[in-house]
């Protein structure tokens, strides 16, 4: 599958890993946009939010836990952080495989307007 994210899980394209268990990986964003920025990514090729089903119920809540336990180690949990997902083109999504965006360590600026 040419897929980057799942070449980064099988360990073939190399990241730079901040947290793994057997169905989530998280490493740090090679274009960082804030001081603290993860990815957190599901090892079931999911490719965007439309496509989560039903039965991923569990793997949704491994993915928030995952974050959750990130934002602590990454020292962000207190200050605050955001997560965020891009869904398609004009979501802004690049890499089709389903990921949170962990963003901390500055005050980020509003999205909402
Ligand atoms: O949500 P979106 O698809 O736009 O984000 C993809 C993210 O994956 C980008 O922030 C990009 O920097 C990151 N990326 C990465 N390592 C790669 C390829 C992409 O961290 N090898």
């Amino acid at each position: 599958m040419d897929c980057i994210f799942c070449k980064i899980i099988e360990g073939t394209i190399p990241s730079n890993k901040v947290f793994e268990n057997d169905k989530v990986i998280a490493f740090h964003d090679i274009q960082p946009a804030a001081p603290v920025h993860v990815l957190i990514i599901p090892k079931k090729h999911i490719p965007t939010m439309n496509d989560v089903g039903e039965e991923d119920g569990e793997l949704i809540a491994e993915i928030f836990s995952a974050a959750r336990q990130i934002a602590k180690e990454m020292g962000v949990a207190e200050s605050g952080y955001r997560l965020i997902n891009n869904c398609n083109a004009e979501g802004g999504q690049v890499v089709y495989h389903l990921h949170l965006h962990l963003l901390g360590g500055k005050k980020l600026g509003s999205l909402l307007g």
